[in-house]
């Protein structure tokens, strides 16, 4: 992408920062400036045009793949604008059909039902997301994992579910993508042994946007986005401007830490504040770590940019269980990925590719505020055990600060705050 061979895009901040307003850092690139922060996915639009030079369509429907599902356009003519909108929704339905755990009619489904016994012929379609999927699982080291679900199954975020220590020992050797042995000469997917399961939650999304997009494209849409949850991609850009998406604060919805702007990209944001419950001052949320069966809990929001929404969606997972170092280390390894995560102690890390404007001290040592906050798990949750650090800002901080300066959108602009928690349902997608 033209950006990764030019300069370093600047970006300010931590949360902290965020949340005050304060970005000293000079904006070297017009493309990433910090902001404040915003966490379910919003929009603010659109600078009227006259009707006969096309216009903007938007549409948004809930309970598709148990997301918010939004998109938006520029149309010539609004007739094929809502006919192309149309498109885009029955593909979602239609990947929702095919890939949802919750339909007992799905392909997962049937495989989960009987890949253990058999191998089960499935759809290009599937097999191909399936070969994706375990891609992702070896350049992520086995982090990103769609057999994570051998355990996954067992939590319920909507009614604060989760397994026993004995369950997750009992299930835990049935997590593993190496269980899934897919043939492309039939065609087949079989499971190595029994209890494994798949759930493509953590990929169908992006992947849903990518063929949304390829919709649009092939239509001749020249400006568009596709929204799914923490998913988004872009074609082009806002017609002038680049489409504005903004990283959304671990513990206040309201409020955006980051803005990036994206012309012809993807950005997927995963959060531990997307479907999660407290227990014991422990907080058990929906990415769950392959190796232990339990959540991963080593950032609180990682957020990948990259060409399309099956990359970013595949990656986004990856640094909550190999930690915020590792993680940045290997999408620094690829080309073509930025990525921007936040610590449980409030630091930001970016790639390389994405320069820290000027960022505050570093933050305590995980012995004191860190790892005392993450392990209360109530104290981040409601985000005021690492106020007056360079973690996170508390509530109050944050209510009595409103976004300031540069952290606010310049008029007219659309800032799209990726996430789910607004319209998901405990799905499990
Ligand atoms: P969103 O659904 O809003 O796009 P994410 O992209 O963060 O959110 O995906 C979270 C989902 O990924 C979880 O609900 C679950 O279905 C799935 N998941 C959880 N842990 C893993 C993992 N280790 N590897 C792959 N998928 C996972
Ligand atoms: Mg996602």
């Amino acid at each position: 992408m033209a950006w990764r061979q030019g300069p370093r895009r600047t970006v300010s901040g931590s949360l902290d920062r965020a949340a005050r307003g304060s970005y000293a850092a000079p904006m070297r690139n017009k493309y990433l400036r910090p902001c404040s922060i915003a966490l379910s996915l919003m929009l603010t639009c659109a600078v009227a045009t006259p009707a006969h030079a096309g216009q903007w369509m938007s549409r948004t429907v809930d309970g598709i793949m148990g997301t918010r599902i939004f998109v938006e356009l520029w149309a010539d003519d609004p007739v094929k604008g809502a006919q192309a909108i149309d498109a885009v929704m029955a593909e979602m339905r239609h990947i929702d059909d095919t890939m949802s755990t919750f339909k007992p009619t799905s392909e997962v489904s049937k495989v989960n039902r009987l890949a253990a016994k058999e191998p089960v012929v499935i759809s290009p379609e599937l097999f191909n997301l399936l070969e994706t999927a375990v891609h992702y699982s070896r350049v992520s080291h086995g982090a990103f994992d769609i057999t994570y679900a051998s355990v996954g199954y067992m939590y319920d975020f909507h009614t604060h579910k989760r397994p026993t220590a004995a369950q997750i020992k009992a299930a835990l050797p049935a997590i593993g993508y190496k269980h899934l042995l897919l043939d492309p000469k039939t065609h087949t997917v079989r499971f190595s042994m029994p209890g494994v399961r798949i759930d493509l939650g953590g990929i169908a999304k992006g992947y849903s946007v990518d063929q949304g997009i390829n919709i649009l494209l092939a239509r001749g849409f020249k400006h568009a986005l596709v929204n799914a949850g923490g998913d988004s991609r872009v074609i082009g850009d806002r017609r002038g401007r680049p489409w504005m998406v903004g990283i959304q604060h671990p513990d206040h919805p309201d409020q955006i830490v980051t803005r990036v702007p994206l012309v012809n990209e993807a950005f997927s944001t995963s959060g531990d504040y997307e479907r999660y419950f407290i227990q014991n001052g422990v907080r058990y949320h929906h990415i769950i770590n392959p190796h232990t069966g339990d959540s991963a809990r080593q950032v609180r929001s990682a957020t990948i940019i990259a060409p399309t929404a099956t990359q970013t969606d595949g990656l986004s997972k990856t640094a909550f269980v190999l930690g915020a170092e590792a993680a940045i280390k290997l999408y620094n390894s690829m080309p073509d990925v930025a990525a921007i995560i936040i610590k449980p102690n409030g630091q930001m890390l970016y790639t390389d590719n994405l320069q820290p404007g000027n960022l505050p001290p570093p933050a305590p040592p995980p012995d004191a505020d860190g790892a005392a906050a993450q392990a209360s798990g109530t104290a981040l949750a409601n985000g005021t055990a690492l106020a007056g650090s360079a973690g996170l800002p508390s509530s109050e901080d944050a209510a009595l600060t409103p976004p300031q300066g540069p952290s606010t959108p310049p008029p007219g602009s659309t800032t799209v705050v990726t996430g789910s928690a607004a319209a998901t349902t405990n799905s499990g997608h």
